[in-house]
């Protein structure tokens, strides 16, 4: 699933006032363990039946109704899948998009509302990077995009090395002279890959690195690296270029990424605590937080995993308020309250590409009203606002 692809997903609005819904389907398989059971297709099925139902009562026909029974024709054929999986769909506007996703999703669980629900799939990713996995030996480079699940090849690099000294049954100083030139090759070749890192990472094409190599080969790659390109490598594990599956490749870039992102999550909260405390570039609270995402200060965003909140939203500019006023401060029109401000929130950090992070147990955010976010600039030095708000 690609960045583009979730804004996509984050721009979409259902037509309401031509009865359309966007509707969201979240699967989450059982655990490997209960997988005899095969309890999560029967789940699945229930979870639509049930929608379908509430829909016919609610006299929502037409469209809705073609999407659950698609829906429900999915989940009947899901048992024993081992991944989650998603859909979105608003057939009223055309709309139809299936994704697998990790088995992390919590529940199954189906929504119809005018957006779609893209809080499980922003708990999952909201913190992910563009990661990049480089494969690499001696002669040979494969560098992958990983993106939640979704692993894909973006180069090839083969540097196929002259035949050793030994094959060819040298000896002395012909067989010197070949070992030499077998070590220039594949030096020349951990340059080319090295290189070949540090551009993609100059046209945007990745965030972090993470390395897949033979411990005998990082001695003579690692130095090969551009300085800038170091600083993003966040680990690295040992595998066979040439024999090493997809599927370990994930495995072991997911258990480097998975503690990096909590890591990550605990250092840029207390971060932002931290600032928001001092006064600077940090804010805490619904309220300040709301007014950093409309000034466009905001970085990172923080949120305790089962945040919740009422808000108003502006119906003509889309002005959220934390305070639950009927006519918008901003331009004086008609709001609609949001039973879960996150509803808004989640798609303005997707389309801003703000890093979103869920925290479970974090002290210190609890304390700070369950929100807080890291900013760019201080949004006061511009309006004022914050600094009287603090
Ligand atoms: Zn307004």
């Amino acid at each position: 699933m690609t960045r583009n692809e979730i804004r996509e997903l984050a721009a979409f609005q259902a037509d309401q006032s031509k009865g359309a819904c966007a509707l969201s389907f979240y699967f989450q398989p059982d655990p490997p363990q209960d997988r005899s059971h095969r309890r999560e297709a029967i789940v699945a099925k229930d979870v639509v039946k049930q929608a379908l139902k509430s829909a016919a009562a609610q006299g929502k026909n037409g469209s809705l109704h073609a999407d659950l029974d698609r829906v429900l024709e999915l989940a009947t054929n899901l048992r024993g899948n081992v991944r989650g999986r998603a859909v979105f769909a608003c057939s009223a506007q055309a709309f139809w998009r299936e994704y697998e996703l990790p088995p992390h999703l919590g529940s199954t669980h189906i929504y119809i509302e005018p957006r779609f629900q893209l809080k499980p799939l922003a708990a999952l990713l909201g913190a992910q990077p563009a990661l990049s996995v480089a494969m690499v030996d001696r002669q040979r480079a494969r560098i992958f995009d990983l993106r939640l699940h979704d692993l894909r090849e973006r180069a090839a690099i083969v540097h196929m090395l002259s035949r050793s000294a030994s094959s060819y049954g040298y000896n002395g100083y012909e067989a010197g002279h070949a070992e030499r030139r077998v070590a220039e090759e594949a030096l020349q070749h951990f340059k080319a890959v090295a290189e070949r890192l540090r551009i993609d990472l100059e046209k945007g094409l990745w965030e972090r690195l993470i390395v897949g190599c033979h411990d005998s080969n990082w001695p003579e790659f690692e130095p090969h690296l551009h300085p800038y390109v170091k600083q993003r490598l966040i680990g690295r594990f040992s595998a066979d270029v040439a024999s090493v599956s997809n599927e370990e490749i994930r495995d072991h870039a997911g258990a480097i990424l998975e503690p990096w992102i909590r890591e990550r999550a605990s250092t840029k909260v207390n971060e932002a605590l931290d600032l928001a405390k001092s006064n600077s570039r940090g804010v805490t609270g619904l309220r300040r937080v709301l007014q950093a995402l409309e000034t466009g200060a905001v970085q990172s965003l923080f949120l305790s995993e089962n945040y919740s909140a009422r808000a108003v939203e502006c119906t003509h500019c889309g002005h959220l308020d934390a305070h639950l006023v009927q006519f918008c401060v901003a331009c004086g029109n008609s709001t609609r309250e949001l039973a879960d401000v996150c509803d808004a929130i989640i798609p303005i950090a997707i389309r801003r590409d703000i890093e979103l992070f869920y925290l479970r147990e974090n002290d210190g955010l609890d304390r700070a009203g369950n929100i807080a976010a890291l900013l760019r600039f201080r949004s006061d030095q511009t309006s004022g606002q914050v600094a009287a708000a603090s």
